[in-house]
């Protein structure tokens, strides 16, 4: 597979024959929710097998034709990232770790068997939509410019082989608050019935079908009333692992934290990264080791883990109230947000809107 070593992409600007007017916008502002509105532009670059990434584009979103034998269509070759531009006090924007994102999104394509996109040019767009829409900023507390860079199979053709030619597009959502109620914990339930990722299979990669695969699980969590699901290990049915879309963190009584490791089948998280360093910054001892749900319940009964916490980019940090599963359920510490999961949820959210130092170098300006 070829893969283009410029990563200096001329982008062209296409014209918008209709922005949305600035009224109808400022009232859809004030009430974005997550993942359901959505900015004037979009960014497109095509990529052809033996030519790499050519004719990238800013232009007007809208609905893109497919031919319905669009590999995509058939076998899923497809993958996404999502990351937030924030608008400082001062007016400048800035993105967190976007080179982390644009790593990522590799690392995906490496597993889809899909060309690597240069990481400046995965940058570069991102900069190109921010700046084209930057009247999208949602005026709400916590409010940010969610992109979702995605790349997917657009060959028309039905045999199964990697395809000869993708999109790669960039949209940006404005967002509010992820969890509808801005819950102050989440409840979640455990599925014991169904798996996200085996070893070997794509679980570290963020491509559609993991996703499509969480479905009936997450919608079982739902129909019971929880917020969200968490899967355990394919083999053993054992060891937490993460929810559909979040990583999580166990905080113990005596100050230290547990994350599951990256063992291929969870999402390498860019928060939990980030908050694996602030917890270290605090002095904390961070450990990345299994923990099973057994332990879990024993030790939330006993008093030992006083605080669960599920991180990730759209909800940044977010309590866990109480764990469900077939087998009972039960409460953490007081079903409420601990201290822990408070501080480091500050902290990381102070670097990324930029009201504290950021030691780490994690954010962009644009
Ligand atoms: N796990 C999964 C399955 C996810 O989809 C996400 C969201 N990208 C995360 C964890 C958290 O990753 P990040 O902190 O990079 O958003």
């Amino acid at each position: 597979m070829t893969t283009s070593a410029d990563s200096r992409i001329e982008f062209t600007r296409l014209p918008h024959p209709g922005p949305v007017p600035g009224a109808t916008r400022a009232e859809a502002l004030a009430d974005p929710g997550f993942g359901k509105l959505f900015s004037d532009h979009m960014v497109m670059i095509d990529y052809t097998e033996g030519r790499g990434w050519h004719d990238a584009t800013l232009g007007p979103r809208g609905p893109i034709a497919l031919d319905p034998a669009t590999a995509v269509l058939h076998y899923a070759q497809e993958i996404f990232e999502g990351l937030k531009a924030y608008r400082h006090d001062d007016g400048t924007i800035a993105l967190f770790r976007p080179r982390a994102n644009a790593e990522r999104f590799n690392a995906s394509a490496r597993r889809l068997a899909m060309p690597e996109l240069p990481e400046d040019a995965f940058i570069e767009a991102i900069r190109q939509i921010v700046a084209a829409d930057r009247d999208w900023f949602p005026p709400v507390a916590g409010g940010s410019l969610y992109l979702r860079p995605f790349m997917f199979a657009s060959e028309v053709f039905l045999g199964v082989r990697p395809a000869r030619n993708y999109k790669f597009i960039v949209i940006a959502s404005p967002a509010g608050n992820y969890f509808k109620s801005g819950a102050p914990a989440v409840s979640i339930w455990v599925s014991e019935d169904y798996t996200r990722a085996a070893p070997g299979g794509t679980g570290a990669a963020k491509c559609g079908g993991n996703y499509a695969a969480s479905l009936v699980p997450m919608a079982e969590a739902m129909a019971r009333g929880h917020d969200q699901v968490v899967f355990l290990d394919a083999a053993e049915r054992k060891w937490i692992e993460e929810l559909g879309g979040m990583n999580l963190f166990f905080v113990f009584a005596d100050g230290s934290m547990v994350t599951p490791p990256l063992g291929g089948t969870i999402l390498p998280g860019i928060t939990r990264d980030s908050l694996i360093d602030l917890a270290r910054d605090e002095g904390l001892t961070v450990r990345e080791e299994r923990y099973s749900l057994d332990q879990w319940r024993d030790d939330a009964q006993s008093g030992r883990l006083v605080e669960t916490f599920a991180c990730g980019t759209a909800a940044v940090v977010t309590a866990v109230g109480t764990v469900a599963g077939a087998h009972g359920s039960f409460t953490i510490g007081s079903g409420g947000p601990g201290q822990l999961t408070t501080k480091l949820r500050d902290r990381l959210v102070a670097i990324q809107r930029g009201s504290a130092p950021d030691p780490h170098g994690w954010v962009m300006k644009l």
